[in-house]
């Protein structure tokens, strides 16, 4: 894989906004009036909305056989929390593993009619997404792209009338444009054959990424309109291209696909208000523009894509030695996780230039805190940065550079004084494999 021409950016690249999946839980105490009234209303009945049996959540199969080993690392939040980081995935989002089948609709407008083809516009996102489901998922994700309708999706209403930007909710908007794309669909699609729709926006539809990125993702939204029998209930849009005119788009455009995807999964948004100073480029529901990133170990946990044996729990006083493998790599065990709280723990993983991780600089140990109890955006995980105020390593754009060179290496030690844990890289051997050794309970 190249990398793109390296070239100083200005200001970081805006994000997705965060998914709004409708499962959060309304305070028992509100009142329901106006237009908050009818926000809460819709989301207390879609909280409690049951999974479809065609559409399991993903953790869902494996979860009632889980060696209770592990039962202490299964960290997870509130009820409050609308996209948690804990294991397993609550229920609703669509399912991560085996074959996952993606209903691609290209819409345009009046106002903003298709330019070209929209199976080009197809074309931007696949294959390429498909192959980073599977490099990333190490072929447990057989994601199949299907587009029934080739043409161009004209809605009914030029653009500006729908009032789609930047944070808008559900409703009104949102809701209009997918009963619009049901109506305009219907005929040709089977929408119950679909595990997850993605709705590609003809590009010149509103502002450009550079500007106002307005992709998003409604996971898990039983409050959606019905097709065919079943709600429209996990949805990526994409709008515009994030293209930063180095010259990489062929290569990394399609990036915001498999984001947006994993907040179909349950995936939360890992960057905040900073953008990628929480998690770097170690995620893409960190950072989506710029070099290939992959999923942290931690995700891929979480989607059933790592075995419960790839996994240690270190819940128990004293040292314990783990043998951690790339996490690019197949086999091997990738995740160490060190379970603080109930809600709260550290994850150890092997990082390194493999796979889907093209822009690693400093192979090496990734530690990272999870807190299952902090949403979406407001990060849930951060990053422990074995160089701090080094600048980093890359100058790669669009990756975050202080936490590039993030990683411990052999001889290094990250400690928690006030948890009382402590991580020494003690070694690493010739295939890239490294010795890990976790104490607890020191003070
Ligand atoms: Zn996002």
């Amino acid at each position: 894989m190249q990398q793109p021409t390296p070239k100083p950016i200005a200001r970081p690249r805006p994000r997705d906004r965060t998914a709004r999946a409708a499962r959060r839980v309304p305070p028992r105490t509100a009142a329901l009036a106006g237009l908050t009234a009818l926000a809460l209303a819709v989301t207390a009945s879609a909280s409690t909305g049951r999974l479809m049996a065609e559409t399991p959540s993903a953790a869902g199969s494996t979860a009632q056989a889980r060696p209770t080993a592990l039962g202490p690392c299964m960290i997870s939040g509130d009820l409050g929390v609308q996209m948690p980081e804990g294991i397993p995935t609550g229920p609703g989002y669509a399912r991560s593993t085996g074959t996952v089948r993606a209903l691609n609709l290209m819409i345009d407008f009046s106002d903003a009619p298709g330019e070209g083809s929209a199976l080009d516009r197809l074309g931007e996102f696949f294959p390429q997404t498909t192959d980073w489901f599977r490099t990333s998922s190490y072929g447990r994700v057989d994601y199949r792209a299907e587009a029934p309708v080739q043409d161009w999706l004209r809605m009914p209403k030029p653009f500006k009338k729908y009032g789609i930007e930047r944070g808008a909710p559900f409703d009104p908007g949102y809701r209009e444009l997918v009963d619009d794309i049901v109506a305009a669909a219907d005929a040709d699609v089977d929408f119950s054959e679909y595990d997850l729709v993605n709705i590609l926006v003809t590009p010149n539809a509103g502002p450009s990424a550079l500007d106002t990125v307005l992709s998003v993702t409604f996971a898990g939204n039983h409050e959606a309109p019905v097709a065919d029998g079943v709600p429209v209930s996990n949805a990526s849009f994409v709008y515009s291209r994030q293209d930063d005119g180095s010259g990489s788009y062929d290569q990394t455009g399609y990036r915001v696909l498999p984001h947006e995807n994993g907040h179909v999964f349950g995936l939360p948004d890992l960057y905040t208000q900073d953008g990628g100073g929480a998690v770097g480029h170690w995620d893409i529901m960190s950072e989506d523009w710029g070099a290939g990133n992959d999923l942290l170990a931690w995700h891929k946990w979480k989607l059933g894509w790592l075995d419960d044996t790839q996994v240690h729990c270190a819940a128990s006083p004293g040292t314990t030695e783990h043998l951690l493998s790339p996490l690019a790599g197949n086999g091997g065990t990738k995740l160490a996780f060190i379970p603080l709280t109930k809600k709260t723990g550290y994850a150890v993983e092997v990082r390194t230039q493999a796979g889907n991780d093209e822009a690693v600089c400093r192979p090496g140990v990734l530690i990272y805190r999870v807190d299952a109890d902090v949403d979406t955006g407001r990060g849930p995980i951060t990053v422990s940065d074995a160089t701090r105020d080094s600048g980093g390593c890359t100058r790669s754009p669009n990756v975050h550079a202080e936490l590039s060179d993030a990683p411990y290496t052999p001889g290094e030690t990250f400690r928690d004084r006030d948890a009382g844990v402590r991580v020494t890289v003690a070694g690493a051997d010739l295939e890239g494999n490294y010795r890990v050794h976790i104490t607890r309970g020191e003070r």
